[in-house]
């Protein structure tokens, strides 16, 4: 089959990388960049370039299968991160983190506050009982959940809350609105629900742009950079991709490996099922800033963490939350780079380093219904799709709805099998064990 894929985000590159063996496959990314939310800049220090990730940064071996599974094929190494997380809020002079007693008492003052502990003993309740979500059952809106259980306004406040913004960038009110069942899942599925024995978050040596380039070596496919889709037509099987300069071409089949919202408007004919389940996971928009501004960090250095959410004076505002780099990648630097979400305008101009906006899905009680239908929208006129979208918005995700996609069009079973669930011949390795990198030189690109 001649299959057109429209995206190079991990999604995409999944799709490229599997359906190659067995089809004609033609690569479309409209960013002269491929890689999508996988983007990795060069900062310069004097004449040595530091690799720096704006866009995804860690993983583990429990709940990323077939990441680990295609880094494995790649040769592509990686290397054990940090997953911490401090709260700070500007309006109520308030900071900590979960980096160990010194951390949570960052401000000593706070072992003589009730709240801080009722925050604390309502976090290991929390763990506790988020395990009854996770069986089958109506979803229910998270602030409501948890308000039902009469959980505190520390916890809701002060821990889970700007937990639940600082992952999904999103605001508050967003955040109460998640699902709760699908938060448990998540929660579940990264080890957050286990005090001990949490699989060890990890991190791609030279940026993560390094298994991108990786997987862009070995494909044996057209892949067309800095040529964006603008509209697709299916017409008695084919399909019809149109561009701004070029000839429109033809296809068996259009992979859409771009966001829902994206996907939805390049279609010419949607079908009321495109329209109903694309329709129901919306995107926002979030500007990422990479700086040395220390002013985005908590004020103590006992507070600060590898994820740092801030909540500023209007605690109903977007979400603000800001990555130390320097803890959650192998960087080789002299000084601290951070990534912080929403909030250029707060860092000195002399200090942002690069800016770039991603949008992430907008999850909610209709999109968690919308995407148990997945498999409707594979195969469904000569169009699949896939995305991160269709699972909890992170690389993993990805990867898996490439994977049901292919699966569905053909490919070797056993890749699938193991990819899955490391049930087949190659296993997740310890970080320990993970493969030399075939290539592991971060090209240069000097910030703009
Ligand atoms: C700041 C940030 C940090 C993150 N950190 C992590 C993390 O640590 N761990 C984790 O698991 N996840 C993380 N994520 C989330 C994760 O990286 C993304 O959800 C995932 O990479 C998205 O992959 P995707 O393939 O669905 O979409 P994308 O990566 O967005 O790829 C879609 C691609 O489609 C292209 N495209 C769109 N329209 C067209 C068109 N008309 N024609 C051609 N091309 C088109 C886009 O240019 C883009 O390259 C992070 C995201 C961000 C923004």
């Amino acid at each position: 089959m001649k299959i057109a894929i429209v995206g190079a985000g991990v999604s995409g590159l999944t799709a490229a990388h599997y359906l190659q063996r067995s089809h004609q496959v033609v690569l479309f990314e409209g960013e002269r960049q491929p890689g999508g939310h996988t983007h990795t800049v060069d900062v310069m220090e004097g004449e040595r370039p530091v690799p720096v990730d704006t866009g995804f940064i860690v993983f583990n071996t429990k709940t990323y299968p077939g990441f680990v599974r295609l880094l494995g094929e790649l040769g592509v190494a990686w290397s054990r991160s940090d997953m911490s997380l401090s709260v700070r809020s500007e309006r109520r002079n308030f900071e900590y983190s979960s980096r160990g007693l010194a951390g949570l008492f960052a401000q000593p003052w706070r072992a003589f506050s009730p709240r801080h502990w009722r925050m604390a003993r309502d976090i290991l309740r929390f763990y506790r009982e988020a395990e009854e979500l996770l069986a089958p059952g109506e979803e229910q809106p998270l602030g409501e959940w948890l308000r039902d259980r009469r959980y505190s306004d520390a916890f809701i406040e002060d821990h889970f809350i700007p937990l639940v913004r600082a992952v999904w960038s999103s605001n508050r009110a967003r955040a109460e609105a998640f699902p709760a069942r699908f938060l448990a899942r998540f929660f579940a599925n990264h080890g957050f629900l286990q005090l001990r024995n949490a699989p060890p978050w990890l991190s791609i040596p030279g940026g993560s742009r390094t298994y991108v380039r990786a997987i862009l070596a070995g494909l044996n496919a057209e892949v067309r950079l800095g040529e964006p889709v603008r509209s697709v037509r299916r017409d008695n099987g084919t399909v019809t991709l149109r561009f701004d300069a070029t000839e429109p071409e033809t296809f068996d089949h259009v992979i859409f490996a771009c966001h829902s919202d994206q996907a939805l408007r390049l279609l010419e004919d949607p079908s009321p099922t495109e329209q109903a389940l694309l329709g129901a996971i919306p995107y926002q928009a979030n500007e990422v800033a990479l700086h040395i501004d220390e002013r985005l960090m908590p004020t103590r250095r006992f507070a600060w963490a590898s994820w740092n959410a801030h909540l500023d004076a209007d605690e109903t505002d977007g979400a603000c939350l800001t990555y130390w780099m320097n803890r959650l990648q192998p960087l080789e630097a002299k000084r601290n780079y951070f990534v912080t979400l929403n909030r250029t305008d707060q860092i000195r101009p002399d200090r942002v380093l690069y800016t770039k906006r991603f949008d992430h899905p907008i999850f909610s009680v209709h999109s968690a219904a919308a995407q148990s239908r997945h498999r409707e929208l594979i195969g469904h006129r000569a169009s699949s799709y896939c995305g991160a979208y269709w699972g909890n918005g992170f690389h993993e995700d990805g990867v898996q709805s490439a994977l049901r996609v292919v699966e569905a069009i053909g490919a070797e079973r056993q890749i699938l099998d193991s990819a899955r669930g490391n049930r087949g011949r190659w296993n997740a390795a310890s970080a320990e064990n993970s493969p030399r990198p075939r290539d592991a030189s971060p090209g240069v690109q000097r910030v703009a």
